[in-house]
């Protein structure tokens, strides 16, 4: 029989992985309720259209990330790659467009078929928040600030930079965009294939190319900036104020576009230089268009996703694992009064296990092993006079308690 790997681009969390996974979450999933962000959670496929209509097929994830399938029915389905436009399904089919604002949080894993590597996988995780149906600056600002806070919460806001650009309105990215268009037709014999193929659909995203040879060019290309009308503008002041404001650092950087192509006004990336070529640990922007190609009226919107894994690999140190209580029955006539005993540690919140097997020694090994803060040492004279021995496995100091003082007693340790 062949051994069975995981697939390739995908990974088992388990241990301090799990671990370090589950306190991104939870940091991430704190944070966004102080911002007044509900939970979401969406379904890991959906119709394929969902993510061809809204991504735009010129994009790297449509054109060749996607994991598209017919399944039995005959129906194309996609697992979703990326949480936003499933957000703005879910907005639109659950009949929520008429009550806005929705400030919605999610976390979950994506599938994208990419080259693995440190920091890429083909199913990844992502947190995201989406701000829906608020066109103020101040959305964006605050949206922005909640990402820089739930890093300085996980202890790594030092470790990044937020750089930020306007893509400015519709009228300004025409504008623009005629602009790029001349001036890379004039290098098309230097740009890459992929950028060749974007430079009539889409030359926004020759911007955000990571081919070597576009990078160069794209280093002198004309920027948004010369080209904003006076409304642009004056949302673009307003961020940067309202960020002022809020105390969130950042640097303007004419380079960030964004891979998807719904976005408009704000682009932002928190990226490090901590984790070589994948830098960009959280990024978002403003998508004022996407909720009417999913078929709503359209409506104002900002968000981000934050990739879990590259915020797992940040984290200085891996979260500690909550330490057990270990029961340790000594003869079969203390199992009964073990077993209740376990349970009475339970009901209070008490992390508490039981050595099944071995000798006395045996049994205080595997708590050692486990990492428990105390073995509860119960024989048959502990039985018979209604006790137990406690012993607490950092100091080794041990006191008798009642049996029904045990349970009180170790939910008020520090464990
Ligand atoms: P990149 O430029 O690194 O490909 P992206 O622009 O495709 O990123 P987004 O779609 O904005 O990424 O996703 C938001 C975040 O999700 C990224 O900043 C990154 O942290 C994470 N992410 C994206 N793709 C992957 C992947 N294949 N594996 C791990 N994390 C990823
Ligand atoms: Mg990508």
């Amino acid at each position: 029989m062949s051994s069975l790997q995981p697939v390739r681009g995908t990974h088992d969390l388990i241990g301090e992985a799990q671990l370090r996974h589950a306190h991104v979450v939870q940091t991430a999933r704190r944070i966004a309720g102080l911002y007044g962000f509900d939970e979401w959670t969406t379904p890991i496929f959906e119709d394929t259209r969902v993510f061809s209509r809204s991504l735009g097929d010129t994009s790297d994830v449509v054109s060749k990330e996607m994991y598209t399938f017919e399944d039995r029915g005959g129906e194309s389905l996609t697992l979703r790659p990326e949480g936003t436009a499933a957000i703005c399904r879910a907005l639109v089919t659950n009949g929520l467009t008429q009550s806005l604002p929705q400030k919605v949080f999610y976390a979950g894993p994506m599938f994208r078929y990419e080259r693995p590597q440190k920091g890429r996988y083909r199913q990844f995780h992502q947190v995201g928040a989406e701000l829906i149906g608020a066109a103020e600056p101040l959305a964006d600002a605050e949206t922005i600030a909640m990402g820089r806070d739930i890093l300085a919460a996980l202890g790594i806001a030092g470790d990044t930079v937020l750089e930020l650009n306007t893509l400015g309105d519709a009228e300004s990215r025409a504008a623009w965009r005629a602009a790029l268009i001349a001036y890379f037709t004039d290098l098309r014999d230097q740009l890459s294939e992929d950028s060749l193929a974007r430079l009539e659909r889409n030359p926004l995203r020759i911007l955000d190319s990571k081919a070597p040879q576009d990078r160069a060019l794209v280093a002198d290309a004309p920027r948004i900036g010369a080209y904003l009308t006076e409304s642009a503008r004056a949302f673009w002041d307003g961020l940067r104020s309202a960020l002022d404001v809020l105390g969130v650092p950042f640097r303007e950087n004419p380079g960030i576009v964004r891979g998807l192509d719904y976005y408009g006004h704000t682009a932002f990336e928190f990226v490090t230089e901590r984790l070589g070529a994948q830098g960009t640990v959280l990024a978002g922007g403003r998508y004022d268009g996407l909720v009417a190609e999913m078929g709503g009226p359209r409506t104002p919107a900002i968000g981000w996703a934050g990739g879990i894994e590259r915020l797992a690999m940040l984290l200085d140190a891996t979260p500690a694992a909550p330490r057990p209580v270990a029961v340790v029955p000594l003869g079969e006539g203390a199992s009964a009064t073990a077993l209740l005993l376990l349970q009475s540690l339970r009901a209070r919140g008490v992390r508490a296990e039981i050595a099944y097997r071995g000798n006395a020694k045996r049994r205080m090994e595997r708590a050692n092993r486990i990492g428990a803060t105390h073995a509860i040492l119960i024989g048959e004279d502990e039985v018979a006079r209604g006790v137990a021995q406690v012993k607490a496995l950092d100091d080794g100091t041990q006191a008798e308690l009642a049996l029904d003082a045990v349970a009180p007693y170790l939910a008020g340790r520090d464990g």
